[in-house]
């Protein structure tokens, strides 16, 4: 299935993208904490495969991890600011490794509800062909135009990486679904030295290469079957990646499809392939070291009953698993939590999901040596979720925190009063406590405003967590008895203070 939607308002994205391209958008996700930054009181998954550590420490540094483990092992530097992670599970952002997001971002922005949920990062795995021609417009840099335009619908993205266009076979699959619009987004490959020279012409562009391997056997689509590239050609995609230092993907759904793959070197599954897989072909990928991504959602509840086993038994043979989505299908931008629920009933443990969506997520981007871990030196992409998820996998819903390269995004304001409107009935206004904490603390630099309502479900700071953060921070304010504090979560007592 490939997930590559309709570009047919790709005209109008032209008309925006050149407004933004125009005029920076004001922010930068740049990391913006002034010192250290330390979580504490959380137990510890730090996506390495190690055993969850029950009190731990992550300490953070401009946009890397400096240091994670057991309090008491860990040194907190002086002056840093302390985040109190409540007993929740500290562990690695969420990546999510098969998405399509073109279409979506005409319509608005899809990116910021995913990072507030955890998701710090996306794999877009099919943007628009260089050359296309949509609503008349001759799109030049298909990969580009996504990036320009994810940069103007939010201030602060997650990251997003981008495979540029699928490559296919000329009348392959998706090029001719019967959906218009397909096509621009399949770049065919008409044999081995033509796909040498595209996948040079991604290099330094996209962060991975995709191809498709489906020869077609799907009732809901037209056609009865796909022509696919023959194996030179697939060959010589897989090797010319490979020497630009960029992982490829194949998008199979068979083993036959998946044994194609394999023949020619790919290093990732885009898809876990619906029909119960032979044990031989099981361990040849794993012996290959392929990563397949899951998306056991897409299928519906029938055609996809065996991916869960098929990833199951993978894992056992030593395989290695990614967790994607193929969003936009059956779930939104959010914590893929029914993703993963899917892969727990399936009889992969929790503690194997969190691990597909952490380090081997980072692994099937090339990126296992910066991201998907809570170690120093990686990138400070770290949440904080409420409850257990490595005994309940659904908790993953309940994020609580989210740093981004070591900016903080939750907990933050999400709905801003405009600055003036203030005013709440506490002694000190939470326009003043905003103001107060980006100026002398310096630790929540962009809003003007916080929420006047005493709770705030999403965890958001709110004016009872900028009352407190003042009362330690600032020790400006003595007086918070107006204040109700019973309704407020134990983890929104964010507790900040320098230490
Ligand atoms: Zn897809």
């Amino acid at each position: 299935m490939a997930g590559m939607k309709r570009f047919a308002s790709v005209a109008a994205l032209f008309v925006v993208v050149a407004v933004f391209l125009t005029v920076p958008p004001a922010g930068s996700p740049a990391q913006a904490q002034a010192g250290p930054f330390a979580i504490t009181n959380g137990r510890l998954f730090d996506g390495t495969g190690a055993a969850v550590i029950d009190d731990g420490v992550v300490v953070i540094e401009g946009a890397r991890i400096v240091a994670a483990g057991p309090a008491g092992e860990v040194a907190i530097p002086a002056g840093a600011f302390i985040m109190d992670a409540g007993g929740g599970l500290i562990m690695p952002g969420v990546i999510d490794n098969h998405v399509h997001i073109t279409e979506s971002l005409i319509t608005g922005d899809i990116l910021t509800p995913w990072l507030r949920a955890g998701v710090t990062t996306l794999v877009d795995t099919g943007t628009v062909r260089d050359g296309a021609v949509v609503d008349g417009v001759l799109i030049v840099d298909g990969i580009e135009v996504v990036r320009a335009f994810i940069v103007g619908v939010t201030e602060r993205p997650p990251r997003v990486l981008l495979a540029g266009p699928l490559l296919t076979a000329p009348g392959g699959y998706p090029a001719t679904r019967r959906e218009p619009g397909y096509e621009v987004g399949a770049q065919p490959v008409t044999g081995p030295e033509d796909g040498r020279r595209l996948v040079e012409s991604l290099a330094g562009r996209a962060d991975i290469i995709k191809v498709a391997i489906e020869t077609g056997f799907e009732s809901d689509y037209d056609d009865v079957g796909w022509p696919v590239l023959d194996p030179e050609t697939l060959a010589a995609i897989a090797d010319a990646a490979r020497e630009a230092g960029l992982l490829s993907r194949a998008h199979v759904t068979q083993e036959g499809e998946l044994a194609a793959a394999l023949d020619a070197g790919f290093d990732v599954a885009a898809h876990t392939p619906i029909d119960p897989l032979s044990d031989e072909i099981l361990q040849r990928a794993a012996d290959a070291g392929m990563i397949f991504v899951s998306t056991a959602n897409i299928w519906g509840p029938d055609r996809g009953e065996a991916v869960p086993e098929n990833l199951r038994r993978y894992l056992e043979l030593g395989g290695r698993v990614a967790m994607g989505t193929d969003f936009p299908f059956q779930f939104g931008a959010q914590m893929p939590v029914g993703e993963m629920q899917m892969l727990v009933d399936g009889g992969i443990t929790p503690e194997q999901v969190l691990l597909a969506a952490t380090r081997d997520s980072a692994a099937a981007v090339g990126r296992e040596h910066d991201l998907g871990t809570l170690e120093p030196g990686k990138l400070a992409d770290v949440i904080v979720v409420d409850g257990d998820p490595l005994t309940n996998i659904a908790d993953m819903a309940n994020v609580s925190v989210v740093l981004l390269e070591g900016e903080l995004i939750v907990p933050q304001p999400s709905t801003l009063a405009p600055l003036g409107d203030t005013n709440c009935d506490f002694t000190v206004s939470s326009i003043d406590a905003a103001l107060i904490l980006q100026h002398v603390a310096g630790l929540l630099p962009d809003f003007a405003c916080v929420e006047q309502a005493d709770v705030n479900a999403n965890g958001d700071v709110n004016a009872v967590d900028a009352a407190l953060v003042l009362q330690f921070v600032a020790g400006l304010l003595f007086d918070i008895v107006n204040v109700d504090l019973s309704g407020v979560r134990p983890s929104l007592h964010t507790t900040l203070w320098n230490s």
